[in-house]
């Protein structure tokens, strides 16, 4: 059986560093925020060319946390509403809501899966303050024209690249990140990260995370308990030297994918520049989706659907589930995601495209 993703397999290479990192955390007896963390947040701010980094519990945590420190600092208010992608997972929505904002859904490109920028304009007003994008699957999203809008409009704009470790972004934004273990980026439990070169934001961020407090047992804000614990950041330590490797990686899995799989009842997804993309997915759409599931896995072929059921459709979203996203809801039907990742073997591949040709 040929896995969706050998999580074992992938970290089987660290086993020994791991053991051994471990046992020095273990020895130390420093646990929370410690030396750890704060190498991460170095090594991550560095890799990103970001002034800084806050690690954070999870992917989740992050976007709450961005979208909280800008309340704390004045630039978003309760009730402001957020442009975002209606085709994303469904954390990106939560988060807005969890800082009582108001998600506003735009509908995706069918071919790129990311939010269609041509439809962000007619869905600003007066209470517009911020587009949180995502690059879906780990594609760029079309930030000049983005960028050009939010510009225009005045609009804060925040990244959730929980799927997009390693990506050319654009721009200096803040961006969330995930560290949950099956990402680009993974950890051996959840983790998180936030990176920005805005001063200000950093400064909230650090206190948002640790109880709202920069002093011990002095609280400024109303913050949460959410860090990046040390273990998690010493695994992350090492682990981020090899991920452009392994984005590399999964990048070769796509170019084989996207020149051998040829076969008229399935859709590739479109990329103009592979150098945008660090395939944390591949995604395929067809018309009988569930059906080419059960096929590939009779091949011994797992596969994942990223995902079954759109945000505005949810049962816990109840009021926007009287919304109709064609494109989105249309996407949710007929995606389908290969494995992917650098731990394929060669043959893995050929088969996976042999297989679905003979679909
Ligand atoms: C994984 C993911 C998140 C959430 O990350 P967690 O660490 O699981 O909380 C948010 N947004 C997107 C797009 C994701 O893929």
């Amino acid at each position: 059986m040929i896995k969706f993703l050998d999580l074992h397999k992938l970290n089987q290479p660290f086993e020994a560093q791991f053991l051994s990192k471990t046992k020095e955390v273990l020895d130390k007896g420093w646990y929370i925020l410690g030396e750890e963390v704060n190498q991460f947040e170095q090594n991550f701010a560095a890799f990103s060319n970001a002034k800084h980094c806050i690690g954070v519990g999870n992917g989740l945590d992050a976007l709450v946390l961005i979208l909280k420190g800008y309340i704390q600092l004045g630039n978003l208010q309760k009730g402001d509403e957020v442009i975002v992608p209606a085709n994303t997972y469904i954390a990106t929505v939560l988060a807005i809501l969890q800082a009582d904002l108001v998600p506003v859904f735009v509908e995706p490109k069918i071919d790129t899966y990311n939010i269609d920028p041509d439809l962000i304009s007619e869905n600003i007003n007066s209470k517009t303050k911020a587009i949180l994008l995502v690059h879906l699957y780990g594609q760029l999203a079309e930030m000049d024209q983005i960028m050009e809008i939010g510009y225009h409009h005045n609009l804060l704009i925040i990244e959730d690249a929980a799927q997009a470790h390693g990506l050319n972004f654009k721009g200096s934004h803040t961006r969330a990140f995930s560290f949950y273990p099956g990402k680009n980026l993974g950890a051996l439990g959840d983790g998180g990260g936030i990176t920005t070169n805005d001063d200000k934001l950093a400064e909230v961020l650090l206190s948002l995370r640790n109880y709202g407090s920069s002093k011990k047992y002095y609280c400024d804000f109303i913050g949460v308990n959410s860090r990046l614990d040390e273990l998690q950041a010493a695994f992350l330590n090492i682990k981020l030297p090899h991920l452009q490797a392994e984005n590399e990686a999964r990048k070769n899995v796509a170019k084989r994918y996207f020149s051998e799989i040829k076969n008229s009842k399935i859709i590739l997804p479109t990329c103009e520049n592979i150098d945008n993309h660090v395939f944390h997915l591949f995604v395929i759409r067809t018309e009988n989706r569930n059906q080419l599931q059960e096929y590939l896995l009779d091949n011994g072929i797992e596969t994942v659907i990223h995902y079954p059921i759109p945000p505005h459709k949810q049962k816990a979203l109840q009021e926007f589930n009287h919304l109709e996203l064609p494109i989105t809801e249309k996407i949710h039907r007929e995606v389908l995601s290969l494995p992917i990742s650098s731990v394929l073997t060669e043959e893995e591949i050929s088969h996976i495209i042999s297989t679905l040709n003979s679909y």
